[in-house]
């Protein structure tokens, strides 16, 4: 089997070398690059199965790399998870439409670092799928091999969770999903416990792009107090 491979971007050297390591020992093949240009340049020129990035870096920073990742056609498909201080940083991340797929804040064990990383890892891969499978709800159609979304034929483009989360969704047409149901199908049985404003998050960044108003959604509603319901 071939080594997955991951790209670090963290100034910090003895950390970064510390977490290529670790990952190392897991199995991983894991390059580095200690600033945001470097991490840019081996982005494009590799293809990798995850991309751990620093959000304080010198020079070009850990968000603005994370966007230049999304909008780059080769790349925008790869699990992104990002490194943060705490506090205002983690507001940045989820504040804005950082792409992200995951973060986690400074301090943090070894233990949840790897099993964050797992967690991306177990992502289906698109060419394994087999079978066509297709989704559809009012004018959205999903292709579940090929991991696209069109509306109207018109292509919609997804970060990997707000993809898995409109899957559960359309799975789950008109049905009422708790947050915890949320979290469980879409971030895993054994996720380290979340935030679960991270749902939240999640569900708006989708919003803003399968929504006709998203400050007044019609496909994805807020059942106050319980969840949220998906109707095509
Ligand atoms: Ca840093």
């Amino acid at each position: 089997m071939v080594a997955k491979k991951i790209l670090l971007v963290e100034d910090e050297e003895k950390l970064t070398a510390n977490l290529a390591d670790k990952l190392r020992a897991e199995g991983y093949e894991v390059l580095t690059a200690l600033d945001g240009e470097t991490g840019w340049g081996m982005a494009r020129s590799n293809s990798f199965d995850l991309i751990v990035l620093d959000i304080m870096l010198p020079g070009l920073d850990g968000l603005s790399l994370c966007r230049m990742i999304r909008n780059d056609s080769e790349s925008a498909d790869v699990p992104i998870i990002m490194l943060t201080a705490r506090g205002a940083e983690v507001d940045k991340i989820v504040g804005l439409e950082s792409g992200a797929d995951d973060y986690i804040v400074k301090p943090f064990g070894l233990g949840e670092f790897l099993a964050r990383v797992r967690v991306q890892m177990r992502r289906p891969s698109p060419e394994r799928g087999l079978k066509q499978d297709v989704l559809s709800a009012g004018d959205l159609r999903l292709d579940l091999t090929a991991r696209r979304v069109y509306r109207s034929d018109a292509e919609i483009k997804l970060s990997n969770k707000e993809f898995d989360l409109l899957t559960l969704f359309m799975r789950n047409e008109s049905a009422v999903l708790s947050r915890d149901f949320i979290l469980t199908n879409v971030w895993g049985h054994d996720y380290f416990p979340l935030d679960k404003r991270t749902v939240d998050v999640h569900i708006r960044w989708l919003r803003e792009k399968i929504e006709e108003n998203p400050s007044s959604p019609k496909r994805i509603s807020t059942v106050r107090g319980v969840g949220y319901r998906f109707e095509g």
